[in-house]
This record gives structure tokens, C-alpha cells and sequence, in this order.
């Protein structure tokens, strides 16, 4: 077992939001907080930057171009919450093509796990639309990676932070390779992911969503993870597990209000871990939200420490009801979700 696989870039630092809570502080917080952790050893990667082709294969060449020529022109709102100034051209490049880049490192059997921390995030992007501090869907772009170049089936894409992913879910739609769950609160932004959003022709029951109420802490979250995300990649036989972490559903968090702790976060991280290892796939976690700087930079840290430590199923928690009752819902397509866990 090796160090985790961390790629980040410096001109993630370059995009430059001004006053907003999605800013370049936030990684100068978790690069700050990994020194204070000498401990961890990780196998550092500098992200390249993301080929027009690579883009292309989620996004429309027209929605990329138009960013390119709106970066170039100097930058403004795209919407009212996404803002890009010149030089978020080149960190949106580097976001996408470092998460690709350890999809690449994962793949190749180079490393079984990392982390792939940039700005701006990516999950809210749609095919052609930015949105929610974001440009390129930086994980959906990794996704088809996998499949594209490495040849990969099926891909297990979980989104555990607080605001649904509603850029990966529209960009997979349709697709029965990559499985997308999200959890998130609900109702927020961006309002979408109802649990009878199952995705479109062949990818109908490869989109799971699991709304949560406001309030909604560890038990559900974690959960969510032990008992539908790590059961439907067993049934599945997902060949890579990536993760949308966004670290928002955290108790402190500014912008939503979800009552994850430090604890539960490390929880999620340790399923996903020993499920990657008990199922024979390499992981690679993505940053997503999280705006109180003192949560994401200790719960990242965290989950690098994890993900270099021998991996570990924790102790199973109780099966929520929110998570029951989508078990009971899903078991049509995913006959095995009809079981009572063990532990559950
Ligand atoms: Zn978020």
C-alpha cells in the first residue's frame, strides 16, 4: 500500500472570486493544516492541464469555447453565484485535468487511492451551463476518463455533499456506465435531485438520489454511505469509486444546514475506503464545497491520513429510515438492496 495520490495546481489559487465563500483561502487553509501534519505522507502530483478533447467528451465544444472567450475578455458573473476572472481560464484547466490526471495515476494501478483538491469546484457544471461556483464538472470530466481511456464499465460516482450534484447527474443522465448518487439536503440550491429523478433510457436507476431534510447529521449520512452507496458497488461490481466531497454538511458550515461532524466525515471516508479495498477498485476522492476553513482543511486532512492508513470497515451504524425506505425503493432494479444488511 502506498501514499495517497494528492493533485492540486497553483493556479488554483489564481481564481478569484473576491468576496465569496467558495474562495482561494480555503486551499491555502488545507495546505496550512497538512504542514501541521507531518504524519502524513503523501505522493504529491502537480495537476496538468485539461486537453481540449478531454472537455469535450462532457461538456458542449460551444460551452467550453464560450468560456475560454469570457475568461479571455476579462472575466464577470456568470451567473449570480459564479464569478471568473481571467486567470480562472487556467485554473479551471488544471481543476479538470488533475482530476483526470488521477484517474490516470488510479487506472493504471500506479496508486490505489487519492485526493484531487482544486478550485474551482465542479459538480454543479452542467453539460453546458455554469453554475454554483462552477465551471468544468472536474469529476464527471474524470468519469469518462475512465471509461474513454482505460476502458472501464462501471464507474460509481458518490456525491456526498450537501448540495445536490446536479451537474453530474445531468451530464450521466442517461448512462448505464457511470452510477450516480447523490445525497444532499432538501430543499436547497440548486433545488433539483428528487428522489424520482432515476435517470433516462439506458441510464434509468443509474441516477440515485437521496434528498435529506435541514437537521440531517452523521446518521443519516453515513448511512447513506454504509448501507446504499458501498451495497449498490457491491451489486454493481463498480470498477472505480470516485467521490464528489464536499465537506458542507458539516455542522459549521456557513451556507447550509446539515449537522455532519468531524466524525462523520472520517466515518464516510473509512466506508468508502474499505469498500474500495474489499471490492478490489482504486478510490479517488474530489473536493467539492465546504466553506468553514477550519472544517475543510481538518476534515481533508483527515481523509489523507485515512487514506494512507491500512484500510478499515468501522463499526456499521444503524440503518436510517430515509435510507430504508430508499433501499425499499431501489431494490426493484438492485434486487440485493431488498436484503437486510448484516450489522444493519
Ligand atoms: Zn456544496
Amino acid at each position: 500500500m502506498g501514499a495517497p495520490v494528492l493533485f492540486t495546481h497553483p493556479s488554483s489559487l489564481l481564481h478569484d472570486t473576491g468576496a465569496h465563500p467558495e474562495r482561494a483561502a480555503r486551499l491555502v487553509a488545507i495546505e496550512r493544516e497538512l504542514e501541521r501534519r507531518p504524519e502524513l505522507v503523501l505522493d504529491r502530483r502537480e495537476s496538468p492541464p485539461a486537453g481540449r478533447e478531454l472537455l469535450e467528451a462532457v461538456h458542449d465544444p460551444r460551452y467550453v469555447a464560450a468560456i475560454e472567450a469570457f475568461c479571455a475578455a476579462g472575466g464577470g458573473s456568470l451567473d449570480p453565484d459564479t464569478v471568473a476572472v481571467p486567470a480562472s481560464w487556467g485554473a479551471a484547466l488544471h481543476a479538470a485535468g488533475g482530476t483526470a490526471a488521477l484517474v490516470d495515476v488510479l487506472c493504471s494501478g500506479e496508486a490505489d487511492c487519492g485526493f484531487a483538491i482544486h478550485r474551482p469546484p465542479g459538480h454543479h457544471a452542467e453539460r453546458a451551463t455554469a453554475m454554483g461556483f462552477c465551471l468544468f464538472d472536474n469529476i464527471a470530466v474524470a468519469a469518462q476518463r475512465a471509461l474513454d481511456a482505460h476502458g472501464l464499465e462501471r464507474v460509481l460516482v458518490l456525491d456526498w455533499d450537501v448540495h445536490h450534484g446536479n451537474g453530474t447527474n445531468d451530464i450521466f443522465h442517461a448512462s448505464d456506465r457511470v452510477l450516480f448518487m447523490s445525497i444532499h439536503q432538501w430543499p436547497l440550491y440548486p433545488g433539483t435531485g428528487l428522489e424520482d429523478d432515476e435517470g433516462a433510457g439506458p441510464g434509468l436507476g443509474f441516477t440515485v438520489n437521496v434528498p435529506v431534510p435541514g437537521g440531517s447529521g452523521d446518521e443519516t449520512f453515513v448511512s447513506a454511505v454504509e448501507h446504499l452507496a458501498a451495497s449498490l458497488a457491491r451489486e454493481w461490481g463498480a470498477q472505480l469509486v470516485l467521490v464528489s466531497a464536499g465537506y458542507d454538511a458539516h455542522l459549521d458550515d456557513p451556507l447550509a444546514g446539515c449537522h455532519v461532524t468531524d466524525a462523520g466525515f472520517d466515518a464516510m471516508v473509512r466506508i468508502v475506503r474499505a469498500l474500495a479495498a474489499e471490492i478490489d477498485v482504486p478510490l479517488g476522492l474530489v473536493l467539492e464545497g465546504g466553506y468553514d476553513l477550519d472544517v475543510v482543511s481538518r476534515c481533508v486532512a483527515d481523509a489523507l491520513g485515512i487514506l494512507g492508513s491500512e484500510p478499515a470497515m468501522p463499526e456499521p451504524v444503524e440503518m436510517h429510515p430515509l435510507v430504508a425506505a430508499a433501499r425499499t425503493r431501489l431494490a426493484q432494479r438492485w434486487p440485493a438492496l431488498a436484503q437486510t444488511p448484516a450489522g444493519g
